[in-house]
């Protein structure tokens, strides 16, 4: 690699970091992408961006981000527009550009509902952290988007989860079927 190419890819990565790093994305995940910059120095680009420190504590898992059989609607939503932006396989591969611009479009969509820190309401991914996490569990696999033919919209569904890998909006739909149901009984 010449001086001038190695100058570039520096360039290029501090401009991801930067991208990365306005939007609140733990160092530690920063740190899995961009090898070229050491954790001091995203921690330095991250307090000159913010003039705080980054929010410590471990990556939130997939399966501890949905709260409530709402919060796979939003995300289903978020996954969605994901899968749309992104140009690669979002199964095999992380889109980092397309994960940006999904997380841009949700807060825009939703502004005043995003939550940095706790407590996190319904509407998930709460944070960019949050819509990292969805990427990359659609990427292992610990998660997937699907179809669902009877309401005709996608649906979220993440394995290993207290919640059954079903469409919630049509399962929503039935337990207040047979609330009314059983009311009228
Ligand atoms: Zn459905």
């Amino acid at each position: 690699m010449n001086r001038n190419c190695s100058y570039q890819a520096r360039l290029k990565d501090q401009n991801l970091a930067y991208q990365l790093l306005s939007r609140k994305l733990r160092t530690t995940i920063v740190n899995r992408v961009i090898k070229s910059l050491r954790p001091k120095d995203l921690l330095n680009i991250y307090h000159s961006i913010h003039q705080e420190r980054p929010i410590s504590g471990a990556v939130p898992k997939i399966e501890a981000i949905p709260h409530s059989r709402e919060s796979f609607l939003f995300m289903a939503l978020f996954a969605s527009i994901y899968r749309s932006a992104s140009r690669v396989d979002i199964k095999t591969d992380i889109d980092v550009e397309a994960i940006i611009f999904a997380w841009d479009y949700f807060c825009q969509k939703f502004p005043g509902h995003i939550r940095e820190r706790r407590p996190y309401g319904r509407l998930r991914p709460a944070n960019f952290d949050e819509a990292w996490v969805i990427a990359e569990a659609l990427k292992q696999g610990s998660a997937d988007l699907r179809y669902c033919s009877s309401c005709k919209r996608n649906f979220f569904i993440i394995y290993g989860s207290l919640y059954h890998p079903i469409c919630q909006v049509c399962q929503m739909d039935n337990l207040r079927r047979n609330t009314k149901t059983s009311m009228a009984n």
